[in-house]
């Protein structure tokens, strides 16, 4: 609330900021006002602006990734919310169906319980209690990076909302005959006990055996023959001439187990150049042999059970480890004269679990699947046509644009996705079985009797969903759908989807899918996909390697969410990784001590009643006013077009640079003293304030507070150009004076002088005379000098260092510089080691065995050297002439 504008003293104002004393009061007070909920202004015609946040795990804590997309969606979402927008964003968790069975399950296993011993109703309660006690944690580090999202609407997959979303999305699409149950080949992973998509599926490249076996007159290549026990087809390219013969006759074949009766078949699925051309098939076991076994309606044998196990099938191996008893297999086949020889070193991509790393068993069982290449009923379009197209024809855009090719070329290869989970946790698949006539049932609401025969004995499907089936309908399920709601009309299709690049096609090309089918509308417009988080050498931040791993929440207590939020942002860009590492975060903490410094510098120069007017052009006197201003108009401009671009990096570097060189270090320096213009000195802060606010939502809202302005920050406009706030002309000649200072501190520097010794100058100011006279004392103090003569035009002073710039001339006797005589001899001694130098470099450049064998960086770098060394002697001589003339 506004407080009462007082005349500000030193005292009043602590002269570092303390991140820690304002964050948490700031973001109560904005929530606690409604200042996140979205508003409509009377007769605007502003377009909303949308984002629902990926919902984090409901059981998880804040990581870096997390705060990357907290702080590059809450810089839109402000910002699009100044510029007057009705802005939604729409925060939320997720039940992360396996990963949180998986953690009740290990503490449950602590106390030696299983979900088992509990029964499905206890233990789902169980999960429900665990979720209810940590999505607070979640919640309230979501807060502290300052996002401003509209809690009222916050949603949990589970909720009511979502899951009426999902068993209708399930009907309709069984009812579009989009799903179907079929026994197909799934990702096992034995320990998950569950299916995975095919996403979910990791590989690793491995060292292993490649063994060679001789089949009948074939020799057949496997690297699992534990697979093997019923292999009883042998498929051939049909156009390879050496099987030409063979292809529809039987065989005897000696084999694991005995005598078996093999077939020859002709596939194209066989390519004839891999091992020996012919190969044995596995229909139970791998998706291409399935394929294959389907064509010709052959026989699917399950070798290998749920738990990783050999099946009865496998005969005096049943009950052993798959993997386990792969070297006892080639043993007997080995007894047999059946191996023709062994590859020791087959390297090949092994598949494993994504969540536990466990070997994935390929296998065929029973499933729910989406069909993606089935023909929608009166679209006359598939899932992946549908999918593919949104994107080709811009309705959507990814950012950074190569994820369009990707995402094409994944959605062209996508097989059907399997749905149904062997978990308990989740939405369960709202189908129901009938005990007495075995009828299927599919439902929104449960059914009390079967359709068919009446009766009430029905089961309902004990599997869940796969997670991603309800977060692919986040956009509108979050919005109230399938109610036909406001908001849905107000708020959808969203604006921006903005994740992690990993997660492209778990649950963005996901979301494409569900909702161009459900919504027949698209969930997003633009997708942007920021990178990875970094070390400082830019290494994988890894949990083995604790060093390199950054907890936000540490850095948002030590530096403050603004600082942390601006280290993260600045260097990125869309699909770019990011650097972190504490001294840069730390770095930023001290930009944003600088807002404070200059801020406060203000406040101790104006009056309450400079605070309370507004603005006016009429405010605008020296040419020092005309040129920040015109500097401001050129920063809100490019700031502006740069956030529409998405390149948030660029824009707060813009505004950073603004603020700490062209405000605090010229502006304010030309308004000390005399030329003090409070009116102006506010305007340009509030302005830089605006613009910082989407980037340091924090400091920004407490310094808005003290400048007693009546409402938010987070609430103002944004700012906009105008043209009658610049001056081009003044600009220039204010840009001339402070290339004049800069080159005499270049010159300082560059003559090694002591930057706090003062000295006297003589200045030819030619057209720009009576601005330098103007801005002498600043001009004093910048660049370091104590007696100014100041005159239009004049003569060289004899034994003087000259400056020349933009036509003014700047003439600094050498005595007052230096001692000539000891300037002559530090300039003799650095002569002689430049000389030296550039000898021992010349030498090389002229050696032909260096020439010819030295690579051309080598080469390259010795020729730069050389040069540099060449300049630095006649830079010197110069200097030398000119000191020899004065002496
Ligand atoms: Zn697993
Ligand atoms: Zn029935």
């Amino acid at each position: 609330m506004p407080k009462k504008i007082t005349q500000y003293t030193e005292a009043d104002l602590p002269k570092a900021y303390d991140a820690n004393l304002f964050e948490d009061p700031i973001y109560q007070s904005w929530e606690k006002t409604g200042a996140f909920k979205p508003v409509t202004k009377k007769n605007s015609k502003k377009k909303p602006f949308t984002i629902i946040m990926p919902p984090p795990n409901a059981t998880g804590t804040l990581h870096l990734g997390h705060a990357v997309m907290l702080a590059l969606e809450d810089i839109m979402v402000r910002y699009h919310r100044m510029k007057g927008e009705p802005t939604l964003w729409i925060p939320g968790t997720d039940h992360a169906a396996i990963a949180t069975q998986n953690k009740v399950e290990k503490l449950l296993a602590e106390k030696s319980i299983t979900r088992h011993d509990l029964g499905r109703k206890k233990f789902i309660e169980e999960v429900e209690n665990f979720v209810k006690g940590s999505q607070n944690t979640i919640r309230n580090q979501v807060r502290k990076m300052g996002s401003s999202c509209d809690w009222s609407r916050e949603t949990y997959t589970l909720d009511p909302g979502p899951s009426l979303a999902v068993r209708t999305v399930f009907k309709r699409m069984y009812d579009d005959e989009l799903i179907y149950r079929g026994n197909r080949i799934v990702n096992w992973c034995p320990r998950c006990q569950s299916t995975l998509a095919d996403d979910e599926v990791k590989y690793k490249e491995s060292r292993a055996k490649f063994y060679y076996l001789k089949y009948g007159p074939f020799i057949i290549g496997t690297a699992r023959p534990e697979t093997k026990f019923l292999d009883k087809v042998v498929v051939v390219h049909p156009d390879d001439k050496r099987y030409k013969k063979y292809i529809g006759k039987t065989f005897d074949v000696p084999w694991i187990n005995g005598t078996i009766k093999a077939t020859v078949l002709a596939d194209k699925a066989s390519d004839p150049t891999f091992g020996t051309g012919a190969m044995t098939i596995t229909p139970a076991h791998s998706q291409i042999d399935f394929e294959i076994a389907q064509r010709h309606k052959l026989e699917i044998v399950k070798i290998i059970d749920e738990n990783g196990n050999l099946t009865e099938h496998a005969g005096e191996f049943a009950g052993m480890n798959a993997k386990q008893s792969r070297e006892k297999i080639i043993e007997a086949l080995d007894a047999k004269g059946l191996v023709e020889k062994i590859d020791e070193n087959y390297m090949h991509n092994l598949s494993v679990c994504y969540r536990c790393d466990t070997t994935i068993e390929p296998l065929t069982s029973t499933q729910w699947f989406i069909s993606v290449d089935k023909k929608i009923p009166k679209r006359n379009k598939t899932l992946k046509q549908l999918s593919i197209e949104v994107v080709k024809n811009g309705k959507i855009e990814i950012l950074p644009e190569k994820f369009e090719k990707i995402y094409t070329h994944w959605m062209e290869n996508l097989h059907d996705w399997c749905i149904s989970r062997q978990i308990w946790f989740g939405h369960q698949i709202p189908v129901w079985y009938c005990k007495n006539c075995k009828e299927q049932i599919v439902e929104i609401e449960t059914p009390q009797k079967c359709k068919k025969c009446k009766s009430s004995e029905l089961q309902q499907d004990p599997d869940v969903l796969d997670t991603w089936f309800s977060s692919g309908l986040w956009t509108f399920s979050t919005l109230g759908w399938p109610k036909n709601t406001s908001d849905l009309k107000t708020f959808h299709p969203t604006s921006v989807l903005e994740t992690g690049y990993d997660i492209l096609f778990f649950w963005v090309a996901r979301m494409i899918l569900m909702t161009t089918y459900a919504l027949n509308e698209v969930p997003f417009k633009t997708v942007y996909l920021h990178g990875l988080v970094r070390t400082r050498n830019g290494e994988k931040m890894s949990k083995s390697k604790p060093e390199t791993c950054i907890d936000p929440l540490d850095m948002i207590s030590k530096y403050g969410a603004d600082a942390l939020r601006l280290s993260m942002v600045i260097g990125g860009g869309p699909g770019n990784d990011v650097r972190l590492y504490e001294e840069k975060i730390a770095g930023y903490r001290n930009f944003v001590n600088k807002i404070w410094n200059v801020t406060r510098f203000i406040l101790l120069n104006t009056t309450p009643s400079d605070l309370a007017k507004p603005f006016n052009k009429k405010d605008v006197k020296t040419t020092a006013d005309k040129w920040i201003l015109t500097r401001l108009q050129k920063l809100i401009k490019e700031s502006t077009q740069l956030i529409e671009k998405y390149h948030f990096s660029e824009a707060g570097m813009k505004i950073y640079d603004f603020l700490w060189n062209e405000m605090a270090d010229w502006y304010l320096e030309f308004s000390k003293g005399e030329h003090k213009n409070p009116a102006v000195l506010l305007h340009i802060l509030r302005d830089t304030l605006k613009l910082l606010h989407p980037f340091v939502p924090y400091i920004t809202e407490a310094l808005w507070e003290k400048l007693g302005m009546k409402n938010f920050i987070m609430l103002s406009e944004w700012p906009t150009y105008n043209k009658s706030l610049v001056f081009p002309a003044d600009a220039k000649k204010i840009e001339k004076i402070y290339t004049l200072i800069s080159e005499i501190r270049r010159v300082r520097a560059e003559y090694k002088l002591d930057p706090a010794k003062k000295f006297d100058a003589v200045i030819y100011g030619g057209a720009l005379t009576a601005l330098l006279k103007e801005k002498e004392q600043a001009i004093r103090r910048l660049a370091n000098l104590e007696n100014i003569t100041l005159s239009k035009k004049g003569t060289k002073p004899a034994k003087a260092l000259s400056i020349i710039s933009s036509g003014m001339e700047v003439y600094i006797p050498f005595d007052q510089m230096f001692d000539i005589e000891k300037e002559l001899e530090r300039i003799k001694k650095e002569l002689a080691q430049h000389e030296k130098d550039l000898a021992g470099l010349q030498g090389r450049l002229h050696n032909k065995t260096f020439l010819g064998n030295a690579p051309k960086e080598v080469v390259e770098q010795v020729q730069s050297d050389a040069a540099r060394h060449t300049e630095a002697i006649a830079k010197l001589k110069e200097h030398r002439l000119g000191l020899e003339k004065a002496a």
